[in-house]
Parts: C-alpha cells; sequence; structure tokens
C-alpha cells in the first residue's frame, strides 16, 4: 500500500501532529458506477415482452420513468393507466423491485479502480438519491457493496442530494471527513452542487451536456466514471487547494 504521489505523510500511519482523516471520494450511483439508462431499458424491454405490449410501449415507458426522477407509486399507476392492467401499483413497483436491480452492471475495471484507489489510501463511498430496498440491491448485485467502505442511500439516510447533510453522513460512514473529499457525478445539481455547498471538490460526468453556466463550474469535467477515477488516482494529492 502507499499513498497518493505527493503526500508526504501517511494519513492513516502519521505518528505526529494532528491526525489527518483519510482522502474520500463519493460517488453518484445511477448513470455514474453503473447505467441507469440502460438497466431501465432492458426492464422496459421485458415487461413489455412479458404483458404482450406494443413495441412502442418501451419508449412511453422510458419517457414516463423520467430518468428514476418521477416518484415510483406515481410512475407505476401511470403504467399501469395507460395499458389497462389489471395489477395494482403497488404489486407491480414490488415485482420491478425483484428484477430491475438484476438487470444492471458496474463493469469490471471499475471495480478493479475502486480496488486500486482504496490500495492507494482513498476511502471510496457512494451517496444516491432513492429507495432504500431499490438502490440497496443494486450495490449487492453489481458488487459494489463490497468494494466501498460505505454508502448513503436518501431514504434510509431521511436526507436528499443536495442537501450538504447527505455527504457529511456518507463520509462518516466510510471513516473520514470532508477535508480532503471528492465528490464525481453526472447532475449538475444533485452531485455538483450540492456537493460544493458541503465543501467538496467535484468532477462531473457531462454525457455530451455542456455545464448549465448559471451553475459555479466543477473542478474537473469527465467523459466517463473511468476518466474519473483515473484523474483520481493520478492526482499529485487529493489535498487540493482552489
Ligand atoms: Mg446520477
Amino acid at each position: 500500500m502507499h499513498a497518493p504521489r505527493g503526500q508526504t505523510d501517511n494519513p492513516q500511519t502519521a505518528s505526529t501532529g494532528p491526525k489527518r482523516k483519510p482522502p474520500l471520494v463519493l460517488f453518484d450511483l445511477d448513470n455514474t458506477l453503473v447505467d441507469r439508462t440502460e438497466g431501465l431499458r432492458h426492464w422496459a424491454e421485458e415487461f413489455t415482452r412479458e404483458r404482450g405490449l406494443d413495441a412502442l410501449a418501451v419508449e412511453w415507458i422510458v419517457e414516463a420513468d423520467d430518468n428514476g426522477l418521477k416518484p415510483r407509486d406515481r410512475f407505476f399507476a401511470e403504467l399501469r393507466d395507460r395499458f389497462a392492467i389489471g395489477d395494482t401499483a403497488e404489486a407491480l413497483h414490488h415485482a420491478y423491485q425483484q428484477r430491475y436491480p438484476l438487470l444492471l452492471r458496474c463493469p469490471r475495471h471499475v471495480l478493479d479502480q475502486i480496488a486500486q484507489l482504496r490500495e492507494a489510501g482513498w476511502r471510496v463511498g457512494v451517496v444516491t438519491n432513492g429507495l432504500t430496498l431499490t438502490q440497496g440491491a443494486v450495490l449487492e448485485h453489481t458488487g459494489l457493496a463490497e468494494c466501498l467502505d460505505g454508502w448513503c442511500i436518501s431514504e434510509e439516510a431521511n436526507v436528499r442530494k443536495p442537501d450538504p447533510g447527505i455527504f457529511v453522513l456518507a463520509a462518516e460512514r466510510c471513516g473520514s471527513d470532508l477535508t480532503a473529499a471528492w465528490m464525481c457525478g453526472d447532475s449538475p445539481e444533485a452531485d455538483v452542487v450540492g456537493a460544493q455547498l458541503a465543501g467538496l471538490h467535484t468532477i462531473w460526468i457531462r454525457h455530451g451536456r455542456t455545464w448549465p453556466a448559471s451553475n459555479p463550474p466543477p473542478d474537473q469535467t469527465v467523459d466517463s466514471v473511468t476518466e474519473a477515477l483515473q484523474a483520481l488516482r493520478h492526482m499529485g494529492s487529493p489535498v487540493i487547494s482552489r
């Protein structure tokens, strides 16, 4: 194990001076560490096939899902009504919670990059808005749960991004604090602005978009989580003054 380059004293072994917490990086989950868009589309394709719906139903479902931002009870009620499905919205949601997490993947090389960061002295966590049952199952199924120091899911934490409180709680669960912390995610508002409010450095995954000019820019902009992990790994020091 070695410290990130440029860091003169390993925060976990330094014997003099105030004890520093390990550097921390927090990641968003959906469309950051896992491709939620692809997973939701797979689920919609399966659902459409199983229910004998028109192929156009996939596009309707993807649009109605609104990138997961629509409350699930409303989403499943709309789905039931649109296609005159006999099941209750609750039953549809329950079936979705059993199946959808199994359709998501975290690429092996991303899991390996996370392991390398931790070997280099970083603490690595996840901060995600969503339901505890669903997001917890995604973390378990993708192999992320056993790769992380900790995580916060908004429902169980009772606080949502962009509220700074969720970043503080995630840092505690990872055995660190926000002194030398980074946040990486794809949402300008929830991930970047929220983390900025909490005093973290930020990496934005742009997914082909332009940064909204009305918001203060992130410290770094990248095209993928792989690029973000490489940037963190090769950083001279995780402690960078603005
Ligand atoms: Mg996201």
